[in-house]
């Protein structure tokens, strides 16, 4: 077996460990997985921005009932109208003042309203999300004992695999299979595609001159463009 048989025997090996690979990555498991860590993760933001607004919309209410009160008891100084008007006050003076108060406690009683309902809404939004919450997290719970599950499956065929590379590795030559897994690691597969028509047959690169005379020669060159190894079939 020359070198590149060796090494197209393990490339093919090595093709059987990225499909297990891929086949995890895009299991419907773990994309179950990371859609309920996903949604647990916005909804507990969520929440805790409703639970620090509660506090902010209770103190403003707070505040405005406060003041409600305030202007209540300003009333209290028209207890005694009848007597002052006797004892010859102005009766406009009076009668502008109450408009006044009563106009003011009509729009702190509009703004408790607005405030009331804002609060309602926020405890609503908070209690539903809550709920979805919690039910997102069991269920995120089962999705990662199934993802676990299947990555358990996944590294035992790995491992099959690998124990097989391992094997096929061990009759190359170490300088190669070093070159080899570097191009691996930068994510390019297949590492070893055949030269066609004088051009690199994964992209379609033409060879340079001293590249076709060293695969005439049984050599192997690496592509200028997509730096595969290529070999002449
Ligand atoms: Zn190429």
């Amino acid at each position: 077996m020359t070198n590149v048989e060796k090494l197209l025997k393990y490339q093919e090996e090595d093709e059987k460990l990225l499909t297990v690979e891929r086949e995890l990555a895009s299991s419907q498991e773990r994309k179950n997985l990371a859609q309920a860590v996903n949604f647990v993760t916005k909804a507990t933001e969520r929440l805790e921005a409703l639970d620090g607004k509660a506090l902010t919309l209770s103190a403003t209410l707070e505040e405005l009932n406060k003041k409600y009160a305030e202007v209540s008891e300003t009333l209290a100084e028209f207890e005694n109208l009848d007597e002052l008007l006797e004892g010859g006050a102005d009766i406009t003076f009076y009668k502008k003042s109450l408009a006044q108060i009563s106009e003011k406690l009509k729009s702190i009683k509009q703004e408790v309203a607005a405030l009331t309902k804002a609060i309602k809404e926020s405890n609503e939004e908070f209690q539903t999300l809550y709920t979805k919450n919690r039910a997102m997290q069991k269920q995120g719970k089962e999705y990662q004992e199934a993802y676990e599950k299947l990555k358990a499956e996944k590294r035992k065929e790995s491992e099959v695999i690998k124990a097989e590379l391992a094997k096929i590795a061990s009759d190359i030559s170490p300088e190669v299979m070093k070159g080899y897994m570097s191009k691996r690691s930068e994510r390019i597969f297949p590492i070893l595609c055949p030269e066609k028509a004088g051009r690199c047959s994964k992209c379609g690169s033409e060879l340079s001159l001293a590249g076709k005379e060293k695969l005439l020669t049984g050599g192997v060159v690496e592509c200028d463009n997509c730096h595969r190894y290529i070999f002449k079939p």
